[in-house]
């Protein structure tokens, strides 16, 4: 097996258990090897760190797989997607829609597992774990009892490993499109073309999390997708709740939804710009008691982080402009690079603008089946504040 030697002093990282090792930190690679194949990663006294695969075009060239010098076959990947399916039982989050695997969250790096009822969906982002894909749909064959496998492999990151886009079957032939249930709500799902995987898994726990705030309430969901939040909202007892979105195919499926679980009269869509929809609704003088604000990441990148503060704190101004005095902000960024720090400095500083005294009701984070690995910042990525706005 080859191995990869790492600079003197620059193995802390993996030393502090994270699976990223960088090209920078890399002094030689000893031995043959193709892209994505089983190395060892040492210290420059060639100690030990770990074991995982190497893709010396990725920037990220080796991740980390295990701390232990084990052998990474079938049985591992087995064992592994077992132990993520069994954190998942322990902690109350095997729902019929949840997140089986969460790359580095569960130990392994770039393999996303999302279920819908009995079909998974299935991502490999990166070179060495795309290569493996044929014993993780045995795996997953065989632990979750169901043979509808589909991969959405079109996700851009891909780019970044070398690897093409790719999407379809993997396992079995099914109806990509069907009836899925969310906290005890039916979302039409379709896991060939919708956003991500097909639903927001992430946001499943901030969904029941709106609940205390509903009660009667006038809501507006920004950036509504297909209506997760306003959904929940209505299920909750709002008396009025209007989604926003800019995606004509989401809001078609929002609305299905809506009438589906039988809310179709309190529950409308808007189709345009979120940001000027909350501009015309703030010089219309419409009040909300209730409002949600869930854009896509704004800041994909350590270097748009500014630019993508003027984004987030501009949205929730104008959100803090429309709340009823005492009103609710629900809002969400799903940046990693936008720190939970900033976050809460940015709204802050909107409060400010808007002239409104803001208290932080609650900070959360993404659902636990999105685990966080303490020790890997990069697994922690959702914030969701909650604000009782003055
Ligand atoms: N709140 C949703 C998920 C939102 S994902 C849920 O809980 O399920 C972000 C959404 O923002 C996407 O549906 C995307 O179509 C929409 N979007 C992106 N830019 C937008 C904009 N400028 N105005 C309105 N919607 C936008």
């Amino acid at each position: 097996m080859a191995y990869v030697v790492l600079k003197r002093g620059r193995d802390g990282r993996a030393r502090a258990r994270h699976p990223w090792v960088y090209a920078g930190e890399i002094d030689a690679i000893v031995g043959e090897h193709a892209p994505g194949d089983i190395v060892d990663v040492v210290d420059y006294k060639k100690r030990f760190l770990g074991r995982g695969f190497i893709n010396p075009a990725s920037s990220i060239t080796v991740r980390v797989l295990s701390w232990e010098e084990q052998n990474i076959d079938e049985t591992f990947f087995y064992r592994r997607i077992a132990a993520a399916r069994d954190y998942r039982r322990a902690i109350g989050a095997e729902a019929p829609c949840h997140r089986v695997v969460f790359s580095d969250g569960d130990m392994l790096s770039s393999l996303i597992v999302d279920r819908y009822e009995d079909v998974c969906v299935v991502q490999t982002l990166a070179l060495g774990m795309d290569v493996r894909m044929d014993m993780i749909v045995a795996a997953l064959r065989d632990l979750l009892g169901t043979s509808k496998i589909y991969e959405r492999n079109d996700s851009r990151v891909r780019e970044l490993e070398g690897l093409g886009q790719r999407s379809g079957f993997v396992s079995g032939q099914f109806p990509t499109a069907f009836w899925a249930q969310e906290n005890g709500l039916s979302f039409w799902v379709d896991v060939a073309l919708g956003q991500k995987t097909g639903l927001f898994l992430d946001q499943r726990e901030n969904h029941r999390a709106i609940a205390p705030w509903c009660d009667g309430a006038r809501v507006l969901d920004a950036f509504c997708y297909t209506g997760g939040f306003a959904l929940h909202a209505a299920a909750f007892g709002a008396r009025e709740v209007v989604g926003v979105d800019s995606s004509a195919s989401a809001l078609e499926v929002a609305r299905l939804n809506a009438e589906k679980n039988g809310f179709a009269d309190r529950v409308s869509f808007v189709e345009g710009n979120a940001f000027d929809v909350l501009r015309r609704l703030d010089s219309e003088g419409e009040r909300f008691d209730l409002v949600i604000v869930d854009p896509p990441a704004f800041a994909p990148g350590k270097h748009a982080v500014e630019a993508a503060y003027r984004g987030y704190k501009e949205v929730n101004l104008r959100a803090m402009k429309i709340l009823a005095p005492s009103g609710i902000l629900v809002t969400c960024s799903c940046s990693y690079h936008m720190r939970p720090e900033a976050f809460v400095a940015m709204l802050a500083d909107a409060a400010a603008d808007a002239g409104r005294e803001a208290r932080l009701v609650e900070l959360r984070a993404q659902a636990r089946d999105h685990p966080i690995m303490l020790g890997v910042e990069e697994t922690h990525y959702l914030k969701c504040a909650i604000i009782r706005v003055s």
